[in-house]
């Protein structure tokens, strides 16, 4: 019991105050919060995180059938999409695709083994995720869908037993096509202000008089919403003859609405960026539904906000963060291995800095995004459901493979640029815009739930005075406040102490695990975590409920959060992965780099803080000479540039698991590149045994006998590989129009047909590539 001097003179005046102060949820904004858990987020906000709570904690695995699924199923479907094929040619997925994704299961990844689905662990899951879109946008998106947001993962979480007996065993059957609707015209951040509604009313369901709800919808931007057999309905339900209830507006609540019914018109299809996967608006007029289709049941009615935003909390840390990861590494193998081969002024271009530049930032980010997505699956597959772990993963991991694909097509130059078969970053450049807009477009995501929900679910004090003094009964309220409050100035004071000591010292003594080279990273971290928990709780308490409307201030704090968590999991991978020496440059890279950010975002902060003096006095805490760091040195970029630019295991562990075409598979951009990029890495002692005798023609060379016969031949082989791997597609005019679209063949083909299949402009004539100086300059 807490003393009751401390409680009536000193506490009681402050829980008056702090009724003003502290800032006020909204139903929405409550139930958000209460969604999912805190997880190692919590750690970072005490300002003192437990390394070897993150170092023990057991990384993901897959089981042996979850790894014969990955090399069986998912391989093969890998091996028979075509991205071009389906974008260009048939704007959809093949017949065959379709049949295989439901019979192999494809859409019931996360649907229990009881009711006949894969019941596989998040990290299988993502890793399926993860390979299919190494193959193709199209076809990774279109699994992705059924497995997060939507009716499976719903009627699991809240669906009566009646609902999970009928409606899962079909979905994983592949019965039933799912799709989500939540997005109308005029609610899209703000999905609760949806005019869409449901009355309850009594009607005939398939012959029967039943209890149910008419419905009028106008939805947009469904994804698998044009061949969906079953929509699950995001609406806002009124009784206004209180036929279930004595209320009179319900509140949003989600139902399952078969999409033959009559008064539904879906069907016709948007085209997002140039993507082909199935997406499109749909609309209701008067139609009705029975009250067992709302999902739980009536007694559910009412609580669709809160059940979506749970299911949102592990959906979001899955999907989009697997194709983000996979995008990343994508990039780091494909940009790699083309400025290993493509050559200009004579030199391959990866050896030129301002290239090594960018190849550095995309293997550091493949490193990175890989180990952020293998460690918040691990937290999932042990149940947690961390809901601002997974809104920081979701925004950063896709707002990164947006820097990566750009910089990839800046490598590539116009190899990129130019479409057809023979390009293999088209579809994901123009895939970037979606990941950041849907599942809570970015900017919101930033700015309002990192650190808006962050700060109060997974600080160790706020929302526990916030719920005191929400309670009803006053002297409960106030005990609880009592309690937390002082905790909460405890916490505060010892913060303020560690942040002064450890940022006056440069985090000389801030807490570390021995981990070798990397132990220095760790007392940067704890240095910096020390620092925004002191800033949080001055915020807080100087801000108070005007730091929701503060977007940039918020935004800037989320920015710290997210770089000590996508930090805490490199770390994390690094020792996992047993410390490997020759991926240090990368952790490197990423550590450096989050410094240097988390420096800038404090600096900005201090510079914007309303409050100017607060600002001076942290300033004085956390960063007395300003922002010191400058991001990663330019060896250390050079390395990581170096390191997927060279076969090597590391490169492999970089690239695990991708899909990699065979040479067969037609005319594949990546088959060819890759063969490309062994074959010249394979020559490269040749050449640079040719470089030191100053030859750069393969006839000379032979004549000098600087080479051996054998060794010429390979020399114009390995010529050749990159001849075909550099080239780019080039279409007869009529193709372009429509007009000769009836002439062309299913398997668009090299220029054996100018006039009717996309050819490929002239490669040089192998003998005539100029065989330059050695790489190693
Ligand atoms: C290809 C695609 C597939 C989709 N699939 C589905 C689906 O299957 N089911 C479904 O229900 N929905 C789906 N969506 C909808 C998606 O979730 C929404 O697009 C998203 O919620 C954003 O809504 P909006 O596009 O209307 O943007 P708006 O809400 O109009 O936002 C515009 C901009 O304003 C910003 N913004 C809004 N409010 C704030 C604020 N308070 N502070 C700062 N910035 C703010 C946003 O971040 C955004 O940058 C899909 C969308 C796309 C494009």
């Amino acid at each position: 019991m807490p003393s009751t001097f401390r409680r009536d003179w000193i506490t009681r005046p402050i829980f008056r105050l702090a009724a003003h102060a502290l800032p006020r949820l909204s139903d929405t904004e409550r139930e958000a919060i209460e969604a999912g858990d805190v997880w190692w987020d919590a750690d970072l906000f005490t300002g003192n995180p437990d390394w070897n709570k993150l170092l023990t904690f057991a990384p993901a695995r897959l089981s042996a059938e979850e790894r014969q699924f990955l090399d069986g199923p998912a391989e093969e479907l890998c091996r028979m999409v075509n991205e071009w094929k389906i974008g260009w040619q048939l704007h959809d997925l093949p017949p065959e695709v379709w049949d295989f994704l439901k019979a192999k299961k494809f859409f019931a990844m996360i649907i229990p083994k009881a009711y006949g689905g894969l019941g596989f662990s998040a990290y299988a899951h993502s890793e399926v995720i993860r390979k299919l879109s190494s193959c193709s946008i199209t076809t990774a998106v279109t699994a992705m869908v059924p497995n997060s947001l939507g009716p499976g993962e719903l009627l699991i979480k809240f669906g009566t037993e009646a609902q999970r007996n009928y409606w899962l065993p079909r979905l994983a059957r592949g019965e039933e096509i799912p799709c989500f609707g939540l997005t109308s015209p005029e609610a899209g951040s703000d999905a609760a202000s949806m005019i869409d509604t449901g009355v309850v009313c009594r009607g005939t369901y398939e012959g029967r008089e039943v209890l149910g709800i008419r419905l009028n919808w106008h939805k947009r931007y469904i994804t698998l919403g044009p061949i969906a057999t079953v929509l699950g309905l995001a609406f806002k339900l009124r009784d206004p003859d209180h036929l279930i209830g004595n209320r009179d507006d319900i509140g949003i609540t989600l139902a399952l609405v078969p999409t033959h019914l009559p008064g539904i018109s879906i069907g016709r299809r948007h085209l997002p960026a140039l993507l082909v996967f199935q997406n499109g608006p749909n609309w209701g007029h008067d139609v009705f539904i029975p009250m067992d289709n709302v999902i739980g049941g009536v007694e559910q009615a009412g609580k669709g906000w809160k059940m979506l935003m749970s299911a949102l909390a592990a959906g979001r840390g899955i999907s989009l963060p697997s194709l983000s990861a996979a995008g990343a590494a994508f990039c780091a193998n494909v940009t790699g291995a083309y400025a290993r081969i493509r050559e200009q002024f004579h030199v391959p271009i990866a050896k030129f800095e301002a290239i090594q530049e960018r190849l550095g930032r995309i293997a550091a980010t493949a490193y990175l995004l890989d180990a952020a997505r293998r460690m918040t699956c691990a937290a999932l597959d042990e149940g947690h459901h961390p809901a601002v772990v997974t809104a920081i993963m979701k925004e950063q991991a896709t707002e990164r493979l947006r820097v990566a694909v750009a910089d990839a097509m800046d490598v590539h130059g116009g190899k990129a640029i130019i479409e057809g078969p023979l390009n293999y970053l088209g579809s994901l450049y123009r895939g970037v815009p979606i990941a950041i807009t849907v599942e809570g477009a970015n900017i919101v995501t930033r700015a309002l739930i990192q650190f808006g929900q962050g700060a109060i679910r997974s600080h160790p004090y706020l929302l526990k005075e916030m719920q005191a003094l929400e309670e009803a009964d006053r002297a409960r309220g106030l005990d609880a406040f009592d309690r937390a409050f002082w905790g909460h100035v405890g916490h505060s004071l010892a913060n303020m102490l560690r942040a002064w000591g450890r940022a006056w010292t440069g985090g000389l003594f801030a807490p570390a695990p021995g981990a070798g080279a990397a132990t220095k990273y760790y007392r940067q971290l704890s240095r910096h975590a020390a620092a925004f928990a002191l800033a949080v709780d001055l915020s807080l308490l100087t801000l108070g409920g005007a730091l929701k409307r503060k977007e940039m201030i918020s935004a800037r704090f989320g920015d710290i959060l997210s770089e000590l968590y996508l930090s805490s999991a490199a770390l994390k991978r690094w020792n996992d992965e047993g410390r490997q020496a020759d991926d240090f440059a990368l952790l490197a890279w990423c550590m450096e780099a989050s410094f240097a950010t988390i420096e800038t975002r404090f600096d900005e902060l201090l510079a914007n803080f309303p409050n100017r003096p607060v600002a001076w006095v942290l300033r004085f805490f956390i960063q007395p000479l300003g922002p010191r760091r400058r991001g990663p040195s330019d060896r250390i970029t050079d390395k990581c540039a170096e390191l997927i630019t060279t076969p090597s295991a590391a490169r492999d562990r970089l690239t695990v698991d991708l899909f990699h075409p065979a040479e067969t598979e037609g005319e594949n951009g990546i088959a060819l590149l890759e063969r490309a990029f062994a074959m010249t890495a394979a020559v490269q002692p040749i050449r640079d045994r040719m470089h030191e005798a100053r030859v750069r023609d393969i006839d000379q060379a032979l004549k000098q006998r600087t080479t051996t016969a054998d060794e010429a031949q390979r020399l114009k082989a390995a010529a050749e590989a990159v001849a075909a791997a550099i080239a780019v597609n080039d279409f007869a005019p009529e193709e372009l129009t429509g007009r000769g679209a009836a002439k062309q063949g299913d398997e668009p083909s090299q220029a054996t047909s100018p006039a009717a299949s996309p050819s490929i402009s002239e490669p040089t004539p192998p003998d005539q590539v100029p065989y330059p100086p050695a790489a190693a300059e």
